[in-house]
């Protein structure tokens, strides 16, 4: 490890909760240099959704390198972009009636997060943007603006200007409705609120703690939306692509997003980004809003590859509804075996969050879980809940493997305390 101690930034984040050197991995499972196997209920932050080194799309991805390929094209026509583009109208906007323009960014989930803000505010007319507590959407400055956790923000570099937030659902307990709340903000003319271009939302708050929004709430915030002439943004960066099930996570809440973000899992691992917007959103001037990497070829192939062998039929969202089952009913098991610990579970499809309310307990459990071969990371705004976000083409035994580990590392920790308390009694 000494080669990134002593030439990479102090900033690198997850090599620090993970301290090993990743040597290859296939499926759901990683290797690190010592052959040591980890099952990852990572993911790659949500962008693995079919595994790491899926046969099916790294075969496509070497017969089109094989073939010399556009392997770079800037936003030029290109065979794979072709393909990409007719694969996804097909099989993911037709069926769904969906009638949006795509439009190509740079490739990280940040990039279409900007493009989305810049273009609400342009067609609007207007600068203020809405974002929830807890949110979050990248670390650019457009999208931090809009991103709640303060560890990320710092009064230094962060530009507060025309973003207000306001409460997620379920901010102030289950009684509260915090839409009548922003309501109340909007019709008051006093109430210091600017008329936002945009709001934007996750449907689950996936790295804010995996927070979920009922279906009633994204519904009533379209309406909202509707009501005052705003837009709604969905960033689906994280939990679209089939991470609750149907290929949007927002298919079940029955809204229409005037503006969606779509990253991480859409380049199956390679980097790409886009945003989709209604057609009459689509005011750009040509050229007006580019970048060197927008649409990368080699995730085209591979995303081609992935809609045509995952999303033709319902197999895999009831695969997905399967796995959720396991996961929910697993996780609530553990709840219940617990209660000293005050353990809450909650969900969607297949992104689950464990709130341990035992300060540090969290992390303990993550980095015992890595010591006994588990990958898995915390959210929240003090890091107080386990994510499980395992690819969404897990085996159920290494889905319940990885959940013993959970199990076992919880029971140990408790057992190591217990042991320690007794210690202290005898000693004194
Ligand atoms: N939006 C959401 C909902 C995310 O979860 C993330 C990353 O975790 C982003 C935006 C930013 O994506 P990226 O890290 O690729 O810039």
């Amino acid at each position: 490890m000494r080669v990134f101690r002593d030439y990479e930034s102090e900033v690198r984040g997850y090599i620090r909760s993970f301290p090993t050197i990743f040597k290859r991995a296939k499926g759901s499972l990683l290797y690190d240099e010592q052959d040591k196997e980890y099952i990852d209920f990572f993911a790659g932050a949500g962008t693995l959704n079919y595994g790491h080194n899926n046969d099916i799309i790294n075969n496509a991805l070497v017969d089109y390198i094989k073939s010399d390929g556009i392997a770079h094209g800037l936003d030029l026509a290109t065979t794979a972009k072709k393909e990409f583009i007719l694969k996804f109208v097909d099989t993911i906007l037709a069926p769904r009636n969906m009638d949006y323009k795509i439009q190509f960014t740079g490739p990280t989930g940040t990039n279409a997060v900007e493009t989305a803000l810049k273009i609400a505010r342009m067609v609007k007319r207007r600068s203020n943007i809405v974002a929830f507590t807890n949110g979050f959407h990248g670390l650019t400055m457009g999208s931090l603006a809009v991103t709640g956790n303060a560890f990320y923000r710092d009064e230094a570099y962060i530009s507060r200007c025309n973003v207000s937030f306001m409460p997620y659902d379920k901010y102030f307990g289950e009684n509260i409705n915090t839409i009548d709340y922003f309501r109340k903000f909007l019709k008051d003319p006093s109430s210091g609120l600017d008329l936002p271009a945009a709001v934007i939302v996750e449907t689950v708050q996936a790295e804010g703690g995996v927070n979920v929004a009922s279906f009633e709430w994204l519904k009533e915030l379209e309406d909202l939306c509707h009501e005052f002439d705003i837009l709604l943004i969905v960033d689906d960066i994280q939990v679209g692509n089939g991470r609750t099930g149907k290929f949007f996570s927002f298919e079940d809440a029955k809204i229409y997003p005037d503006i969606i973000t779509v990253s991480k899992a859409i380049g199956c691992g390679l980097p790409l980004a886009f945003v989709l917007l209604r057609p009459e959103l689509d005011q750009w001037k040509p050229g007006e809003h580019t970048g060197t990497f927008r649409g990368n070829n080699l995730a085209f192939v591979a995303s081609t590859k992935a809609l045509d062998c995952y999303w033709t039929t319902e197999d895999l969202t009831l695969a997905i509804d399967n796995r959720s089952k396991i996961l929910h009913e697993r996780l609530v098991k553990i709840v219940e075996k617990y209660p000293q610990i005050e353990l809450a579970a909650r969900g969607r499809g297949m992104i689950y969050g464990l709130e341990c309310k035992d300060k540090n307990f969290a992390s303990m459990v993550s980095k015992k879980a890595f010591e006994k071969g588990l990958i898995i990371e915390l959210a929240g705004p003090n890091d107080e809940v386990l994510k499980f976000l395992p690819p969404l083409v897990i085996d159920n035994d290494l889905l319940m493997r990885g959940l013993d580990i959970i199990d076992e590392s919880i029971n140990e920790i408790l057992d190591e305390r217990e042991k320690k308390i007794n210690e202290g009694q005898n000693d004194s």
